[in-house]
């Protein structure tokens, strides 16, 4: 039998950017842990391939509210129908967002835009409207992805590093303002994942055996890696930690 710190058997969680990658596992691992996941992004024919795969992983329900999160009448929207679909949100996983690589001289103003928007201003749009929801109700627990690049930056990426840099300190501000009314907010910050966001980092044979060798564990994290630190980030195991955020890297953050 699974302790009882970590049940969240019945909760409603809703997950964005799940259609792929980290979000699909994510919300996979809720919906075997008990939680109806409500599965988001912006393609509705992808949504619903992901929750024809969803449909017998666990016991809890699948739906899909498609909408784009850095615009903020679709995720007003979107999460007035995400509860019409399956009641309060308990669980809010705020994981959509996008990575550009390019020198900074070369960044141009619309890449920059296109970060912030889909790394940083998508967590406290969706952040602040479920947030409003959740603090009359006076609970809820928030899980804000962030990444390795919160904390450390490398050649070519600093645009992504200042948004994923900014989302750590969000998440410590959304602790700050909602901890007191009973909503705990954290960050869950993945190392190098093998996802379609890195798919052309793993085909440069460099790089892939750049991040192997300074990876203590030695490998790519898989998808499957990161759900254990959600599932202790979602449940009452974690109910004292607020504003952290949990780095599931095999270890690079600390040899960087
Ligand atoms: P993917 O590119 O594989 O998936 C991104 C997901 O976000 C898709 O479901 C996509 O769906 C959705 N998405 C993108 N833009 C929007 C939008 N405007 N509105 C709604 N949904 C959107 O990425 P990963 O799974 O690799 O990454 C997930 C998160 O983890 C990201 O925040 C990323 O920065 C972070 N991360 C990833 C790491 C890695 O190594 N992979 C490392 C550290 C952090 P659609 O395009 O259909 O809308």
């Amino acid at each position: 039998m699974s302790h009882p710190l970590f049940d969240v058997t019945g909760r409603t969680a809703l997950v964005t950017g799940s259609s792929r990658g980290i979000g699909l596992a994510l919300a996979r691992g809720l919906v075997q842990a008990g939680c109806a996941v409500m599965l988001n992004g912006r393609d509705p024919e992808r949504l619903a391939a992901a929750a024809g795969e969803l449909a017998e992983a666990g016991p809890g329900p699948v739906h899909t509210v498609p909408f784009d999160v850095t615009d903020a009448g679709s995720v007003t929207a979107g999460v007035a129908r995400a509860e019409e679909l399956a009641g309060p949100i308990d669980i809010l996983v705020n994981n959509a967002g996008a990575q550009l690589r390019a020198p900074l001289q070369d960044f141009s103003d619309g890449d920059w835009h296109r970060l912030l928007d889909t790394n940083l201003t998508s967590a406290f749009l969706v952040g602040r409207e479920v947030a409003r929801r959740m603090l009359p109700r006076g609970h809820g627990k928030i899980v804000n992805v962030c990444s390795l690049q919160s904390e450390v930056v490398r050649p070519g990426i600093a645009p992504y590093a200042a948004t994923k840099g900014a989302l750590k300190m969000l998440t410590k501000g959304m602790c700050a303002d909602w901890g007191p009314h009973g909503i705990q907010v954290n960050g869950l910050g993945p190392g190098y994942i093998a996802t379609e966001l890195t798919a052309p980092l793993r085909a440069d044979e460099r790089f892939d055996a750049w991040v192997r060798g300074r990876t203590p564990a030695g490998r790519w994290g898989r998808t499957e890696d990161l759900v254990g630190a959600l599932l202790f980030l979602v449940s009452p195991a974690s109910d004292f930690v607020g504003g952290q955020v949990l780095y599931v890297d095999g270890g690079m953050t600390s040899v960087l």
